[in-house]
């Protein structure tokens, strides 16, 4: 079982990215929205209980994450492994994720960084406009309309999301950069943190997340050694 963790901050291209790893290793992605959404619709008891705290606008609990994330883990589609992305969010959560997966001798291979400045992801952000009519993702800079304001798709007017105007993403970066980083010295700490620059093509960003999955591991010794834990 290959255990991949994707890491990057908004906007850094990892759920452009998931899918082409995810098709390169054979392995499903298992995003932390999607398992949520998923969880909360199936009305599985751990569903109900994220949903307990959505639905107050609380985060759902560490303990209850790693839960859904090791079901899916568990399941068929990820025998043979699972690219993570959007989890763990934080050191208490790759903690917990360890101590799991070691549990059935299994660990994290592989964490990917996708690495962008700060001032480039804020950058990126503040240029993504979104056809008002079906949502379609324009970028001004790097993926803009053919003609300028409107969808190439549905002709519909391109909006710049609240979300996404500078003063909203730099206080999200705010909140999610430093866990995130967190995060990242977590497996950097364990040997398996491989960084790839994320201000490159689309294509080339690819191209490297796969050359560091073939990079080696000098402390990956075998399938069944456990994580190195806390
Ligand atoms: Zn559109």
């Amino acid at each position: 079982m290959t255990v991949v963790v994707l890491l990057g901050a908004p906007g850094a291209g990892k759920g452009t990215q998931a899918p082409m790893l995810a098709e390169h290793l054979g392995v499903p992605v298992l995003a932390s929205g999607d398992l949520l959404r998923a969880a909360v619709a199936a009305g599985s008891p751990l569903g109900r209980e994220a949903d307990r705290y959505m639905s107050r606008g609380q985060l759902v609990p560490d303990h209850t994450i790693v839960r859904i994330f090791l079901d899916q883990l568990k399941g068929a589609d990820a025998a043979t492994g699972a690219i993570l992305d959007g989890f763990p969010r934080t050191r208490a959560q790759a903690e917990a994720l360890d101590r799991a997966l070691a549990e059935h001798g299994d660990r994290v291979d592989h964490a990917l960084y996708i690495e962008v400045p700060l001032e480039d992801l804020v950058e990126r952000m503040a240029s993504r406009r979104i056809c008002a009519a079906n949502g379609h993702v324009y970028n001004v800079a790097t993926n803009p309309p053919q003609v300028a304001g409107r969808c190439d798709l549905d002709g519909s007017p391109l909006v710049q999301r609240p979300d996404d105007q500078e003063a909203t993403v730099r206080a999200r970066m705010a909140q999610q950069v430093p866990p995130l980083e967190d995060v990242a010295d977590h497996y950097r700490a364990a040997g398996i943190l491989r960084t790839v620059d994320g201000r490159q093509p689309i294509e080339e960003v690819g191209a490297d997340l796969v050359a560091a999955l073939a990079s080696g591991d000098p402390a990956q010794v075998g399938p069944g050694e456990p994580g190195s834990g806390s």
